[in-house]
């Protein structure tokens, strides 16, 4: 039986010697010799042995592709969630190298000895089967903490500690019949020493484990199939347990460096060239692809044996590992049936058309931050385009520069800074391009360089048909138009042309206040921000905390001339009692570089409200302080626009605010916070798409002004007709907005 798994090399090396670095050394040798993977058995009572995971991490830092495993770790002295933590954090450190074997025990007066409970061949496998659920419990168990009732591992609430960095194998030394079909419904692979085999054992133990497999819904052939072998080994041999036992990892048992070496020269190469010429031979498939388990988790709807070739390799499944790093967003939870991650623009084509014809919600994913949270859905098929990330020259005079999508606003200010330059984006270094500038943008730079959107000069789009057109004051204008407030709507941006400006060192000011006298507060701060300078762009966060409010102001000076910052500022420090204050010049790059590369990891629905308001009289500062004051919301923040944006004619994007100064978001689900914020609302004059997560007719009528709603529907009729993108604000159906 051929189970057809790619050939894999291991050695097996004792980790006690004369010398602590001798298991090392032969494990880089065995790097250098070409094996996939080494070994080291487990026995944390025998005199003088290394610590084999002490030394297993310290091998992993001395080589940099060879995998490393316990063969096998001695459960019974390792307590199972301690081991899920110590092999996600070596498989995090070793960039994903780290395979498991385990063993039950065996040396029970030696463990006794040592400390670990003496337990029967039955509790020992009971023991094993319970480790191997809560190992995986561990890794899987999310931000949530992990439970587990079980009699030898009851975990009360443990932490996760880091995610492992790929899908960890775990392999299961078994000889007996219950360890054999405890392999066949947990292990992803059998990893017996041939020294302690009879004549046909491989071929009992083998169909044990299809048999508990097949029981358990399983593809016996997801079980590897390992072996440890010792002294001598004929190639002929090794060729016919390849074909006909099904191992596909053959592990040599010793530390001589020349029976390495020999082993590597010779064996290797004769045993991999008869396997492939025997499997090419017979037809035998190589790879096992997705297991019962992950196919079992596809959704209706989705035709995915039609994936696009193009995509298939990097296509994420709710069975994946990878799932868990694309399921949901930065704002929101999701369980989307499939996400396509294109690396072309001929990619992102198939994509749309595979999408296209599955009748399931689209999500479009660029960075992933959208507050409404569409760029994921439940069941549906997400493309996402973080891989369209470059950030390249085109014209240094114009300071002319492509963007990918996917790029985020950190790294783009790191490499413009490169250059002097800066582009006018959000505050936030870990938003997606793709998201913010088919939008709109208001960021620290905004009062001075207008809306990111105010610096496209040229798009290129995949259009609902799958056509590719490029979107400029010349092609296409009305597209170009649309893309620029209304991208959502009318395709796919997969990159994007800005010209750029020159800022060097800007003043990056955080300021805080007693904000108590909250009205008083807000209405110093919107006249102080209108009288301001074009230069400084200040936003200003208030909460309620334990009967106080705190307002914290924040922001850019563009000048790196420090005493026109402090200049800039001085007005500010006067809106309220001033309680602490921090300034400090800094290229725009450090001021963007605030996020992490952590996965996203939203949870629910996120419930964020928008609106736009020319001016913080006293009508908004009242009803803004009664909302502040209410405690009914742990976030109300207010970022300044106007100057350089109220440049632009409001009817020159599909962004046509452009009379506003303050805009203005707020979360709270409660009652009274929609009391409050209805109150507040009554003054406003639009809302920015961009921080509002409710979908619906009223809000894509508040977002756009009905001139420039009529243009749009005219223009998604026709670049948009079937309303592909429907899933985010979508303008074209009057009266029926999907969510
Ligand atoms: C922490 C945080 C801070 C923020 N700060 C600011 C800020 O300072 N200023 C500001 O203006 N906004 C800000 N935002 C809002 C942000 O601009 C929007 O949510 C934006 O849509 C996020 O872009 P993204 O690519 O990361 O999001 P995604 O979730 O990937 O995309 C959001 C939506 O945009 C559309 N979309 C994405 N990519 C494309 C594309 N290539 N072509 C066409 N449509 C596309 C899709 O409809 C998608 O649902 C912030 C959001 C967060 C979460």
């Amino acid at each position: 039986m051929d189970y057809g798994h790619p050939l894999q090399f291991g050695t097996f090396i004792t980790p006690g010697n004369a010398s602590p670095q001798v298991p090392v050394q032969l494990a880089q040798l065995s790097e250098q010799l070409g094996f996939d993977l080494v070994t080291f058995q487990d026995h944390p009572y025998q005199p003088a042995f290394l610590d084999t995971w002490t030394l297993m991490s310290y091998v992993a830092a001395a080589t940099t592709s060879i995998h490393v495993a316990p063969n096998v770790l001695n459960l019974p002295l390792r307590p199972a969630p301690v081991t899920a933590r110590a092999a996600a954090s070596l498989d995090l450190l070793s960039g994903g190298r780290l395979d498991l074997g385990l063993g039950a025990g065996g040396f029970w007066d030696a463990i006794e000895a040592m400390g670990g409970r003496r337990l029967t061949p039955g509790q020992s496998v009971d023991a094993l089967g319970e480790a191997i659920d809560v190992i995986r419990g561990v890794w899987d168990s999310g931000n949530r903490e992990y439970f587990a009732g079980g009699e030898y591992y009851p975990v009360k609430g443990g932490k996760r500690g880091p995610a492992p960095a790929h899908d960890i194998p775990i392999w299961i030394g078994a000889y007996k019949p219950r360890m054999l079909r405890l392999t066949g419904r947990k292990g992803d692979g059998w990893l017996p020493s041939l020294p302690y085999l009879k004549d046909g054992d491989l071929q009992d133990g083998n169909a044990r484990i299809d048999d508990a497999a097949a029981d358990a819904g399983r593809n016996p052939a997801e079980i590897r199939r390992l072996l440890n072998l010792g002294g001598d080994n004929e190639v002929d041999q090794l060729v016919t347990m390849a074909l006909e036992d099904g191992i596909g990892t053959c592990i040599v048992m010793g530390d001589d460096p020349s029976a390495l070496q020999r082993f590597a020269e010779e064996t290797m190469p004769a045993v991999r060239e008869a396997v492939e010429t025997e499997r090419a031979r017979r037809g035998t498939i190589v790879g096992v692809g997705r297991t019962a388990a992950a196919l079992a988790k596809r959704r209706e709807g989705i035709d995915y044996e039609g994936v696009p070739e193009s995509l298939r390799d990097t296509a994420i499944e709710p069975g994946d590992f990878a799932y868990r790093t694309v399921r949901s967003t930065y704002m929101r939870a999701g369980s989307p049936g499939l996400v396509l991650r294109p690396t072309t623009v001929d990619e992102v084509v198939d994509a749309l058309a595979f999408a296209r014809s599955n009748d399931v919600p689209l999500g479009i994913r660029s960075g992933g931050h959208g507050v409404s949270g569409r760029s994921t859905n439940d069941g549906g098929i997400v493309i996402d385009l973080k891989a369209l990330n470059g950030v390249e020259v085109l014209d240094a005079a114009t300071k002319r520069v492509r963007i990918g999508p996917g790029a985020r606003w950190m790294d783009v200010a790191q490499s413009l800074d490169e250059h002097g330059w800066a582009l006018s984006s959000g505050d936030y270094g870990g938003v997606g391009v793709g998201g913010l500038a088919t939008a709109g943008g208001i960021g620290f730079l905004a009062r001075e360089h207008g809306l990111t959107i105010d610096h496209v000069v040229a798009a290129e789009v995949v259009l609902a048909d799958g056509t590719v057109a490029r979107a400029s004051v010349d092609e296409n204008p009305d597209l170009f138009w649309a893309v620029r407030g209304a991208g959502a709507n009318v395709g796919i941006v997969v990159s994007f042309e800005f010209e750029v400006d020159a800022v060097g060192e800007v003043g990056w000011a955080q300021l805080a206040f007693d904000a108590s006298d909250t009205e008083a507060f807000l209405q110093r701060f919107g006249e102080a921000m209108e009288r301001a300078p074009r230069d400084t762009t200040l936003f200003v966060i208030l909460a309620k905390q334990r009967g106080d409010v705190i307002g914290q102001l924040y922001g850019v000076v563009d000048s790196n001339d420090p005493d026109t910052i402090l200049e800039r500022l001085q007005p500010f420090a006067a809106i309220g009692p001033l309680v602490g204050q921090q300034v400090q010049l800094a290229p725009y790059a450090v001021v963007m570089a605030n996020a992490s590369d952590a996965t996203h990891d939203g949870q629910g629905e996120p419930h964020f409200r928008s609106g736009l308001v020319e001016h913080l009289d006293a009508q908004v500062a009242a009803a803004g302080a009664a909302l502040v004051q209410s405690g009914s919301t742990p976030w109300f923040q207010i970022r300044s626009v106007g100057g350089a944006v109220a440049d632009i004619p409001s009817d020159a994007t599909a962004y046509a605010h452009r009379a506003a100064n303050f805009s203005i978001t707020s979360i709270g689900r409660s009652d009274r916070f929609e009391q409050h914020w209805a109150d507040l609302a009554a003054h406003f004059d639009g809302l920015y798409l961009s921080f509002e997560s409710r979908q619906g007719a009223e809000i894509v009528e508040e977002a756009f002004p009905p001139a420039t709603l009529a243009r749009l529907r005219e223009i998604k009729r026709r670049y948009d007709p079937d309303a592909v993108f429907r899933d985010n604000f979508n303008v074209g159906v009057e009266n029926a907005v999907n969510g």
